[in-house]
């Protein structure tokens, strides 16, 4: 029974949220490895639309096991908003699962995320500033709190307490802000701790089990791999690994246990937030794409960039995660387009690359050399298998293979469940 991984093979919002939903039906568990609620995922089924950025797209399949993974940091105020809201809309939460070892976001790591970000000035990171970043600080910092310790509460006054004695300091000291206050907070989380016990658990031995018992697992990616810690375009990048193999750390798992790994890829390009992103249109095409596609982040609302699809990164993202096929999404959106173009090389200094640099300014320096294929100019939201795409939609798609040098899985032609074609089942 195959364990299968799927991430995002960009900078996020690749509609990874309708792909976990859709294949969510035909596996026993949805198990969410990275990343926090700056994550934001839209899915759209006949329960209606909802926005999710803690609990795994999962949860509207009854019989489906939800797991939140140690190698998520989880803010318990957003999660306990999420599970009220899916309740209140008559969805059960009745198989899903917090690791212990997760890790909480507190009061204080959204002061901080909102204070750094403001003392970097012009050099922003464009963090979502719901204290991530601060939070997988503390966690590798060794003074992060975790959700097993909102169940013992002496161990979690403590060692709230000697967290407080350091953050304060610099609350006060360096940014001359107000100290946070400790029996308010213990008093909050104990609260929260009461309303998250029934889902607190030891979930790596739940993913043990499940994968012991042959059942099929699907593990979850959050954001995209160029946005991962160490593979992304750093410093412009999230906190954590966004990548594949982030499913081993991130919840229990050894790297044995895989059995396919597939890239969720938009059929263009978004970023979210600074950093480099050298196939941006800046122009009207880019204007075109981001109000025909409704391109607005789901946690922020903040607009989109947009661009052509870039193979350069594109292929990148495939070799480090190893993707065994790709699921390519929003094809229906280039529906509109008389031509369109993907990034195969860049021109870098004067000389044409087909790797990215490794450092942010150059990527900025970046100028993508480009191929142009004709679009197809006709709705495909009604195609099912893949021969019912039109002749040029099918030549996009195989020239996605060849850059990506791996196979399409799936091809999403719209927000609906229905709206897809299947090439290559994965489970
Ligand atoms: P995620 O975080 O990766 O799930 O990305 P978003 O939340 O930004 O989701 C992308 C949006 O695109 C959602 O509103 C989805 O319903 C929608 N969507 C997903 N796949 C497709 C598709 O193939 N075509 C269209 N038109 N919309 C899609």
């Amino acid at each position: 029974m195959p364990t299968v991984a799927v991430v995002g093979a960009q900078w996020g919002d690749e509609g990874k949220g309708k792909i976990i939903d859709l294949l969510a039906e035909k596996v026993d568990m949805v198990a969410r490895f990275s990343g926090g609620s700056n994550a934001g995922h839209t899915v759209v089924n006949p329960q209606g639309e909802f926005k999710l950025h803690l609990v795994p797209s999962g949860v509207f399949h009854p019989g489906v096991t939800c797991v939140i993974g140690n190698g998520v940091v989880i803010d318990p105020a957003v999660l306990i908003g999420e599970i009220d809201g899916l309740r209140g809309r008559g969805v059960a939460i009745d198989r899903f699962f917090i690791s212990d070892r997760a890790h909480l976001i507190m009061p204080y790591h959204l002061l901080l995320d909102r204070l750094e970000e403001e003392s970097r000035g012009k050099g922003a990171i464009g963090t979502t500033r719901r204290g991530i970043g601060p939070a997988y600080m503390d966690k590798v910092g060794r003074i992060g709190i975790r959700a097993g310790d909102l169940l013992e509460r002496d161990t979690f006054r403590e060692r709230l307490s000697q967290a407080l004695e350091q953050k304060n300091r610099i609350i006060t000291g360096l940014y001359k802000a107000e100290p946070v206050k400790l029996d308010q907070i213990y008093d909050e989380y104990c609260r929260y701790g009461e309303l998250l016990a029934p889902f607190i658990t030891a979930t790596e031995l739940m993913v043990a089990e499940a994968l012991e018992q042959n059942k099929k697992v699907l593990l979850e990616g959050a954001q995209g791999t160029l946005l991962d810690i160490d593979f992304g375009t750093y410093p412009f990048v999230t906190s954590t690994t966004t990548m594949a193999g982030g499913a081993c750390g991130g919840l229990g798992l050894g790297p044995l246990k895989f059995d396919r790994v597939a890239g969720v890829f938009k059929a263009y390009c978004t970023r979210v937030g600074s950093g480099p992103m050298p196939t941006e249109l800046l122009d009207e095409t880019g204007e075109l794409i981001r109000e025909h596609a409704n391109e607005r982040g789901a946690t922020t609302g903040r607009p989109r960039r947009c661009g052509w699809f870039d193979g350069v990164v594109g292929r990148y993202s495939a070799r480090v995660n190893g993707f065994s096929s790709f699921i390519l999404t929003r094809l229906d959106i280039l529906s509109i387009m008389p031509s369109i173009k993907v990034c195969t090389a860049y021109k870098l200094d004067g000389e044409t690359v087909v790797d990215p640099p490794y450092s942010a300014s150059a990527l900025e320096r970046c100028e993508p050399v480009y191929e142009e294929l004709p679009g197809w100019n006709s709705d495909i939201t009604g195609a099912r298998r893949f021969d019912d795409l039109p002749e040029k939609a099918r030549s996009y798609v195989k020239r996605l293979e060849e850059l990506l040098g791996c196979p399409a899985g799936i091809i999403s032609v719209g927000e609906r469940r229905e709206q897809t074609v299947v090439v290559r089942e994965l489970f």
